[in-house]
């Protein structure tokens, strides 16, 4: 099915011809032998007939020949009686009107010749056959390949006095055999020509209907190229042949974003556009797939050296930095990529997708927009992922999970109002973990609601009790997912840790990021408008990250705004940073929200962020996240210096 493998670029048109499926040589074969099998049956049915007919004309002629062997020896009894061989000769003239017999002799009882008659030959000697015949038998008949030869007995009164012998031609029967032979041979043939036209007519509807379910089996509908089927099938030839290849597996970022802001059509069309480019930018060498989503993979020949493979995946992500054409909008897609090639990184197709699916795993850990060519380490550490969230699971349920608490200041004073909880796995092997390493596989498994559960039980326990320490108007900000506000989840995991707590509803923040709020948009504006009611705080994380439009900020129930990190990292001198900034900054203002900047590490940023009318901040250059008994510290030390500038000055 690889016949043209790194040639070929244009499935939709002609997948059939690409890949060249084995149950179309089946096809052929049927067709090919449903006419040889036509074409038996009606020869055997002729030759049936024709050996059938030549017998029964043949006992016909016989049977004939016999009456009227008979009616001459009656004939000529008076004639052999008397011994008159003219009279004898004159009987055995009226066979002429027989014109198949070639000879008739006439003996007395003694065996003696009386009289002959061979029209064609002349006179002469007796047939040698006929005249073994006459020795054998007084009557019968025998049949050889050219001739019937009858004998009957000339009878006188009962008595034995002589005996007729003929001969009889079987030439005319051949000739009228061989005619009819050739008749039912040459409308064989043309019965046959008809059978064959009719069974080329099929193959040609077998061949469209299954060159449709090629389509429907092989080929993604939306972009036109093959897909997940396709592929597995065209490494799995490949690996069978011991031919090297490489493998790039291409995943779009935010996609998902696209099509629930712009529509399905728009994801289409994005879908579309890459596929094209990506087909384009492979052509000559290789083949493009969509394996489903915004996943896409390649199967390419080998190129010679490293440095090819490099500049296979530069060209890749290239042709995905291009910005897309949506209608009136310019899109800019981001993607990462990863690269294995057979052998060397993999036995089988299993083992070779799962290499260039930890290459592209290592691209998007290394920031998002990149590829990687795979190496093996890169497999322990996606093994090391894979196993991670197998035992987070039982992690919930050991109580290894801990909170950690960054502190959110005013910019001005640094008086801490609040914190952010950031969950923590202490293992007992590999030590402390960070969020960064199991949220999203926690994202992916579902595990991270339950996780989210615990999170929001742990935060209220511990900020009902620092207000009963006497922090008041202290919040504690929790972050949640995208899947625990779907379907109500995250008002029951409330209502439940507020329950257990003792807490206030105004005591806790619900931090959502751009990126799962705008996934289900109405839904999500529900959820969140009935903890809103309650009395929640609303804080939406990492601002600016999400392909969100502005309009959906005024219907959100919210009170918080939080500038991503990375619009600060490079503060003040990133001029389209500042400029950023400074419009959301505004623009949360008109709306009458707070604004909290992410992740303030220098005086500079601070100062930036203050000029710029930002109020709060979290950051590096207050205080890292730290355990919950290092933030009480924290809260202590706070209130003595409230307490100390409050007291009366000693005199
Ligand atoms: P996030 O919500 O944006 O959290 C802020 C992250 O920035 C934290 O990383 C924090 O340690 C880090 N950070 C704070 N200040 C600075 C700074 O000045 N410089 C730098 N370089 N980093 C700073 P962390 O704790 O690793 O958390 C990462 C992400 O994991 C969080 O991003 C959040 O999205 C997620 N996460 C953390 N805890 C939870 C949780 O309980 N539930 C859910 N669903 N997600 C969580
Ligand atoms: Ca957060
Ligand atoms: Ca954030």
């Amino acid at each position: 099915m690889t016949r043209r493998l790194f040639g070929s670029s244009t499935p939709a048109a002609a997948p059939t011809q690409v890949l060249g499926l084995p149950h179309q040589r089946l096809a052929h074969r049927l067709t090919r032998a449903a006419v040889v099998a036509a074409g038996l049956a009606l020869v055997s049915a002729g030759v049936a007939l024709n050996v059938f007919l030549y017998f029964s004309a043949r006992s016909a002629i016989l049977d004939d020949m016999m009456v009227q062997a008979r009616a001459v020896a009656d004939n000529s009894a008076p004639a052999v009686l008397f011994d008159d061989n003219t009279a004898a000769t004159d009987t055995l003239a009226t066979l002429t009107s027989l014109r198949s017999v070639t000879s008739a002799y006439l003996f007395d009882e003694h065996g003696e010749l009386i009289a002959f008659y061979r029209p064609k030959l002349g006179g002469g000697e007796v047939d040698p056959p006929l005249s073994v015949h006459i020795a054998a038998r007084t009557t019968g008949s025998r049949v050889t390949g050219r001739h019937i030869y009858v004998t009957q007995p000339v009878l006188h009164q009962g008595k034995l006095i002589g005996r007729l012998a003929m001969a009889v031609s079987l030439r005319t029967l051949h000739q009228r055999t061989l005619a009819f032979a050739g008749v039912t041979a040459l409308s064989t043939l043309g019965a046959l020509c008809l059978a064959y036209l009719f069974a080329l007519g099929v193959r040609r509807d077998i061949h469209r209907t299954e060159a449709r379910l090629d389509e429907l089996a092989y080929v993604d509908a939306v972009t036109g190229l093959y897909n997940r089927h396709a592929a597995g099938e065209h490494m799995r030839e490949l690996v069978s042949r011991r031919q090297p290849f490489g493998v790039m597996m291409l995943d779009l970022d935010d996609f998902k974003h696209v099509n629930d802001t712009l529509g399905h059509a728009s994801g289409d069309l994005l879908l579309r556009t890459i596929a094209d480019r990506l087909r384009k930018s492979f052509e000559g060498r290789g083949q493009v797939f969509r394996l489903g989503g915004d996943e896409f993979m390649s199967i390419f020949a080998l190129p010679a050296d490293e440095s090819g493979l490099d500049r296979i995946g530069q060209e890749s992500i290239r042709v995905l930095r291009e910005p897309v054409r949506l209608g009136a909008d310019e899109l800019f897609v981001r993607g990462s990529a990863g690269m294995s090639s057979f052998p060397s990184d993999g036995a089988d197709w299993s083992e070779l997708l799962r290499s260039a699916d930890a290459a592209m795993y290592a691209a998007k850990a290394s920031g998002k927009n990149v590829y990687a060519i795979f190496k093996a380490e890169m497999l322990h550490r996606s093994q090391l992922r894979l196993t991670l969230d197998s035992e987070l699971r039982h992690a919930i349920a050991r109580g290894e999970l801990r909170l950690y608490y960054q502190p959110v200041v005013a910019l001005d004073n640094g008086k801490i109002l609040g914190a952010e909880a950031l969950v923590r796995w202490e293992h007992p092997k590999r030590g402390l973990i960070g969020p960064a390493d199991f949220i999203a596989a926690a994202e992916e498994s579902g595990l991270v609601v339950e996780l989210g559960q615990w999170v929001l039980a742990e935060a209220a326990r511990q900020v009902a009790q620092w207000h009963a320490e006497g922090h008041e108007n202290f919040y504690v900000a929790v972050n949640v997912s995208g899947r625990q506000i779907k379907r109500g989840i995250l008002q029951r995991q409330v209502r439940h840790a507020l329950e257990q707590s003792g807490a206030e509803p105004s005591w806790l923040e619900i931090e959502i990021t751009e990126h799962s709020l705008v996934e289900d948009l109405q839904a999500n504006l529900d959820s969140l408008a009935s903890l809103r009611e309650m009395g929640m705080r609303m804080a939406i994380d990492d601002f600016g990250t999400g392909l969100s439009s502005l309009s959906y900020l005024k219907r959100l129930p919210l009170n918080k705004l939080k500038i991503d990190r990375s619009f600060v990292r490079e503060l003040p001198e990133q001029r389209d940073d500042v400029a950023i900034a400074t419009a959301v900054i505004s623009m949360a203002r008109a709306l009458g929200l707070m604004v909290v900047a992410e992740g303030v590490e220098t005086v500079e940023q601070r100062d930036a962020l203050l000029s710029m009318g930002c109020d709060y901040a979290q950051g590096y250059l207050f205080s890292r996240p730290v355990p919950a008994s290092e933030m009480q510290r924290l809260l202590q030390e706070e209130r003595e210096a409230v307490l100390r500038s409050a007291a009366p000055a000693p005199v």
